[in-house]
C-alpha cells in the first residue's frame, strides 16, 4: 500500500488523483487531504477515502465542515494546514495540486519531511526552483512530474544517461486562442479563453495554455527537473496534444510519449513509477488519429513565452517575479478588470521593473513574490 496525501484535493488534478487512488484500493490509501473552499466536495472525498488529516482554506470554512467529520479526523485551514497535510502525515508521498506559489512552503515542508512528491503545482518549481531542487537532493527525496510534458521526458529519460541528451522538445496545443491573429485577440472574452480544445482543466492554467504563459511556466520546470540548459530545451505546437513531449539524443535518436489527452496517465505514473498499472482511459489508436501536426512556436505572437525563457536564463528571482505576476494579471483578466492582452503587459512592465536577486533564499523569494503581486494589481490601464 502507498500512503498518499494531496493538498488542492477538490481541484482538477486533485479530483482526478483521487480517481486513480479510487480505481486501485488495494495500492493507495489516502492519509490526508488539504482543500481550498469547496468543502461540499472535499466532505465527499473524506466519506469516501477517510484520510485522517483534513484541511480547508479559512478558519471559518474549517468552522462549517467541523461537525460533519468523522470523530477523530484531525482538522487545519490556511497555510499551516497546507504543512500538516504536506508534513504531518505518513504518506509515502505528497501530489502538490495546488495552484500557485501558495504551495511552495508546504512543498518544502513535505520533502524536509522526507516524503517523494508527485509534483503538479509547476508555480511552486517556476517560483523557487533552485531551493526545491537543492533540498530534494539533501534529503533524497524524488520530484516526479505530473504535468503530462513532464512526464513523458521523464519516461523517454528512463535508463538514459542526462549528459546525453541533446534537445528536449515541450509541445504546446496552442490553447483556446491559437488560431486567432494579435488583432482578433484584443476583442475576446474571459468565457471565449476558458475552452480549452483538448484539455479539461482548471481556470488558470487554461489562461495560461491561451497565454502561452504555462509553456513558459513549464520550460522552467524542465530546466529545473532534469539539469537541461535553456538552450536545450524548445517548443513545438502541436495542437492535437497526443505527443506528449519528446527528447533528441547526441545520436540523433529522438524518443517520445504518447497517449490520449488523459491526466490520469501521467498522475498514475508518478504515484506507481517505477512500476506500470492498468488504466481506464481511452487507448490512443494512430490509425484513427490518421495525422499529426506540427508547426514551429511564433515568438512575436507569444510574447509572454518568449519572456518566460529571458527570465530562466537570467534565473535568481526573475522567475518569481514573472509567475507572481501572472498569477495576480490572470485574476484580473478572470475578475474582468483587464483584457487578454493586458495580461502580457502587466508581465512586462512588472519585469522591466524587477532588479533580479541571484541565489535569492526563502525571505528573498517571498519577499519578491509579494512585490511582483502588488505591482501587477497597481498597474492600470
Ligand atoms: P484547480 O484550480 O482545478 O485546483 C486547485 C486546487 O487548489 C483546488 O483544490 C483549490 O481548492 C486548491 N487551492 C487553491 N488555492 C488554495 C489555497 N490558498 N489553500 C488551499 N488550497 C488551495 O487547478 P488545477 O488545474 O488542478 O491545477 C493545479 C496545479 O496543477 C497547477 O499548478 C497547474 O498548473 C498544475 N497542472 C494542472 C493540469 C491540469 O490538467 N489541470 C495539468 C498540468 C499541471
Ligand atoms: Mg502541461
Amino acid at each position: 500500500m502507498k500512503k498518499i496525501a494531496i493538498i488542492g484535493s477538490t481541484g482538477s488534478i486533485g479530483t482526478q488523483t483521487l480517481d486513480v487512488a479510487a480505481a486501485h484500493p488495494d495500492q493507495f490509501q489516502v492519509e490526508a487531504l488539504a482543500g481550498g473552499s469547496n468543502i461540499q466536495l472535499l466532505l465527499e472525498q473524506v466519506r469516501q477515502f477517510r484520510p485522517r488529516i483534513v484541511s480547508v482554506g479559512t478558519a471559518g470554512l474549517a468552522e462549517e465542515i467541523k461537525p460533519h467529520l468523522p470523530a477523530g479526523t484531525r482538522l487545519y485551514c490556511g497555510g499551516e494546514g497546507l504543512i500538516e497535510v504536506a508534513a504531518g502525515s505518513d504518506a509515502d508521498m505528497v501530489v502538490t495540486a495546488v495552484v500557485g506559489s501558495v504551495g511552495l512552503r508546504s512543498t518544502l515542508a513535505a520533502i524536509e519531511a522526507g516524503k517523494q512528491i508527485g509534483l503538479a503545482n509547476k508555480e511552486t518549481l517556476v517560483t523557487a526552483g533552485h531551493l526545491v531542487m537543492e533540498r530534494a537532493a539533501a534529503k533524497g527525496v524524488a520530484i516526479l512530474p505530473v504535468d503530462s510534458e513532464h512526464s513523458a521526458v521523464f519516461q523517454c529519460l528512463n535508463g538514459e544517461r542526462r549528459a546525453e541528451i541533446s534537445n528536449i522538445t515541450l509541445t504546446a496545443s496552442g490553447g483556446s486562442f491559437r488560431d486567432l491573429t494579435r488583432d482578433q485577440l484584443s476583442h475576446v472574452t474571459v468565457e471565449d479563453a476558458l475552452k480549452h480544445p483538448n484539455w479539461s482543466m482548471g481556470a488558470k492554467i487554461t489562461i495560461d495554455s491561451a497565454t502561452m504563459v504555462n509553456k513558459g511556466l513549464e520550460v522552467i520546470e524542465a530546466h529545473w527537473l532534469f539539469g537541461t540548459p535553456y538552450e536545450q530545451i524548445k517548443v513545438l505546437l502541436h495542437p492535437e496534444s497526443i505527443v506528449h513531449s519528446y527528447v533528441e539524443f547526441v545520436d540523433g535518436s529522438i524518443m517520445a510519449q504518447l497517449g490520449t489527452p488523459d491526466m490520469r496517465v501521467p498522475i498514475q505514473y508518478a504515484l506507481t513509477y517505477p512500476q506500470r498499472m492498468s488504466a481506464p482511459g481511452k487507448r490512443l489508436s494512430l490509425a484513427e488519429v490518421g495525422q499529426l501536426h506540427f508547426r514551429e512556436m511564433d515568438y512575436e505572437r507569444f510574447p509572454c513565452l518568449r519572456l518566460a525563457f529571458e527570465c530562466g536564463k537570467i534565473g535568481g528571482t526573475a522567475p518569481t517575479a514573472y509567475n507572481a505576476a501572472n498569477e495576480i494579471a490572470v485574476a484580473r483578466f478572470l475578475n474582468k478588470e483587464i483584457s487578454f492582452l493586458q495580461i502580457e503587459m502587466i508581465l512586462e512592465r512588472v519585469l522591466e521593473e524587477h532588479q533580479a536577486a541571484a541565489h535569492p533564499d526563502l525571505d528573498t523569494i517571498e519577499a519578491v513574490d509579494a512585490w511582483a503581486r502588488k505591482q501587477a494589481r497597481q498597474l492600470s490601464f
